[in-house]
């Protein structure tokens, strides 16, 4: 089983921001060495949008650095660490988040889930025990709480001590979320996971294979979304012109925000 530490000797930086060329099966691996090792394990899934927020925030930008392991799951990420000769391969946090299931199911690990709306959940703890069977969610939540009630409710969760808990918040609330609450949970696998419960439920779908395939699928959500466009219209093109003129002037790699090289590694 590969460990942490080797998982960190193929890391890439995007826009100075660290990025670990992984695809789900050694993801997987790191996942279980957590387990096994009785440790916390903080997974940020990183996309184009995350790095631009990330430049504008330094709360953010400190708690993607500090993450453990930070997976390729945007196109945008992807085009850049191969623009840099690198080969990487994209995985996306939904994907990992479902075989992270599996997993926890054929290791009779503990789930939590944090995030989404109630009817949501609710689906979600009956559905997800059927397609990932005997799957044991120990503790859920939605995510429409107030910053006075998260106390009570994340210690009420910790308390049934889960081995793996999905946090779907959006970003950067999840990864907020994560930071400040982490502590209570000192040998779980944490993963900020998006709009995953939402298109678990059958909520929202997810882009058609051949635009997954196409690396589209950012296109298929603005479609679908298009109040997006504020945020994405902005920050993909604003995140492309970086990518390039970095490698023009051959400073990929070096971050625009404050250059603090708080990483995780030597783990
Ligand atoms: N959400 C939540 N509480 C909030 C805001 C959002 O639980 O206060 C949930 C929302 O229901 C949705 C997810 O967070 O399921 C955000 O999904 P989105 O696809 O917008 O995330 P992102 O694009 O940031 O990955």
């Amino acid at each position: 089983m590969s460990t942490l530490s080797a998982t960190n000797r193929s890391r890439q930086k995007v826009l100075g921001y660290p990025v670990d060329v992984v695809d789900e099966a050694r993801a997987l691996e790191v996942i279980e060495s957590a387990w096994e090792n009785h440790r916390s394990l903080h997974i940020v899934t990183l996309n184009a949008e995350m790095v631009v927020a990330a430049q504008q925030d330094s709360e953010l930008d400190r708690i993607i650095r500090h993450a453990h392991l930070i997976i390729p799951d945007g196109a945008g990420v992807v085009w850049a660490v191969r623009l840099s000769g690198e080969h990487i391969e994209r995985l996306p946090g939904i994907e990992l988040a479902a075989a992270a299931l599996d997993h926890a199911a054929r290791y009779d690990k503990r789930v939590a889930l944090i995030g989404g709306k109630n009817a949501v959940l609710r689906k979600l703890v009956d559905d997800l025990p059927v397609r990932h069977k005997g799957l044991d969610i120990v503790a859920w939540h939605d995510g429409y709480f107030t910053a006075d009630e998260a106390e009570s409710i994340v210690d009420e969760i910790a308390q049934q001590d889960p081995d793996l808990v999905l946090i779907a918040l959006g970003v950067p609330k999840q990864e907020y979320f994560i930071d400040r609450w982490a502590h209570l949970f000192p040998r779980a696998v944490l993963i900020g996971v998006g709009g995953s419960f939402d298109v678990w439920a059958g909520e929202i779908k997810r882009a058609p294979k051949i635009m997954r395939d196409l690396h589209l699928e950012w296109l298929y959500r603005l479609a679908v979304e298009p109040w997006r466009i504020k945020r994405m219209g902005v920050s993909l093109p604003n995140f492309g012109f970086q990518v390039l003129q970095d490698r023009l002037r051959g400073t990929s790699g070096k971050p625009k925000n404050s250059g603090r090289d708080g990483e995780k590694n030597g783990r």
